[in-house]
């Protein structure tokens, strides 16, 4: 198995052997599509980029062990690309509705291969916690836990005696909403409309416990505890009538993101985001492909993978019309130093 200092190389290697070395770049591994898996190879490639996660999981050998193998041919193997039929068939028995070869939706995917991920560490957690009773040993929180979930805060005002209510919601991934008849657009613009003020009417008004009836109530959403990961997905798929429609709205990003203007209390240095993962979603809403563009921390270079597919690519050409899903992380570890 992996060595405990086999994570070593990502500070050993100083960038520019990275540089010089020909091509096969640790974590820079494209994966062969296993007939319209583009959406999994995507997903893949962004938890592959996710530093954190890598690290810990390299040094696990009892839980979700396919994934494990993966990380492991694509961060320590020497090939420029592998194949992830294992982690698919793997996927598709805990997880029976990707048995096909259809096309699926990769925002979906990320949330339950996430929850499946968090479902299998909390039984090896509970594994050590027994032992770590008996030793008298600590260990770490759930992995998926401490990187991906944040937490939303909702201060409900009843309009009538103005009442307020607070309720919390945790989250994985923020789902934001993209303006309808804009061709262009920001991110801050997605993350505006998603906790703008909003005003519960007709009926959907809420039950007020002062007035004992349901009431128009304003709802101010933020953000309670910020994520060490964000993950931003651009809700483009939608219905109009009774039409389901793709919004091709080009929403512009950047590489810093500034979450503060949406955070509860001011968190020092927690407002402040880097860009190192982008799922594209290309084509329509049922015949489409997903690419994805990984930033690789120990060589600090953007990779494009389109499935078994892998190029370098230049920071200022992230930017596309295509963007879905947005990783973005306050951890060093993925950002350049
Ligand atoms: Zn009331």
């Amino acid at each position: 198995h992996v060595c405990a200092s086999c994570m070593g190389f990502l500070q050993v290697l100083p960038p520019t052997v990275q540089k010089h070395k020909r091509w096969r770049r640790p974590g820079v591994c494209g994966l062969e599509n296993s007939g319209n898996s583009c959406y999994l190879n995507v997903v893949l490639q962004c938890l592959c980029a996710t530093v954190p996660l890598v690290e810990q999981l390299l040094h696990w050998d009892t839980l979700s062990e396919v994934f494990v193998h993966l990380l492991e041919i694509m961060w320590l193997g020497g090939g420029s690309s592998c194949s992830p039929l294992e982690v698919r068939s793997a996927l598709c028995s805990v997880l029976p509705q990707f048995n096909n070869d259809s096309q699926q939706d990769a925002q979906e995917l990320l949330l339950l291969l996430l929850n499946t991920l968090h479902d299998d560490f909390n039984k090896v957690l509970l594994h050590m916690f027994e032992l770590s009773a008996v030793r008298g040993c600590s260990f770490n929180s759930n992995i998926v836990t401490r990187l991906f979930e944040g937490q939303l805060s909702y201060m409900c005002i009843c309009m009538h005696c103005h009442h307020q209510a607070h309720n919390t919601q945790t989250f994985t991934v923020l789902s934001l909403p993209v303006p309808k008849d804009s061709i262009k657009c920001s991110i801050q613009d997605c993350l505006s409309l998603f906790f703008k003020q909003t005003v519960l009417t007709g009926g959907e008004q809420a039950m007020c416990s002062v007035c004992g009836l349901k009431r128009e109530t304003a709802v101010i959403t933020c953000v309670d505890r910020a994520p060490e990961v964000l993950v931003l997905h651009l809700k483009r798929f939608g219905s109009k009538g009774k039409n389901q429609v793709k919004l091709r709205t080009n929403v512009l990003f950047f590489t810093e993101l500034d979450l503060s203007q949406f955070l509860s209390g001011l968190v020092p240095n927690e407002s402040s985001y880097h860009l190192y993962a982008v799922v594209n979603h290309s084509g329509h809403l049922t015949m489409g492909h997903y690419t994805a563009v990984c930033y690789n921390s120990p060589a600090q270079t953007w990779h494009y993978f389109d499935d078994a597919a892998v190029s370098e690519v230049q920071e200022d050409r992230l930017q596309s019309p295509n963007a879905y899903l947005l990783f973005y992380s306050h951890n060093r570890s993925i950002q350049r130093h």
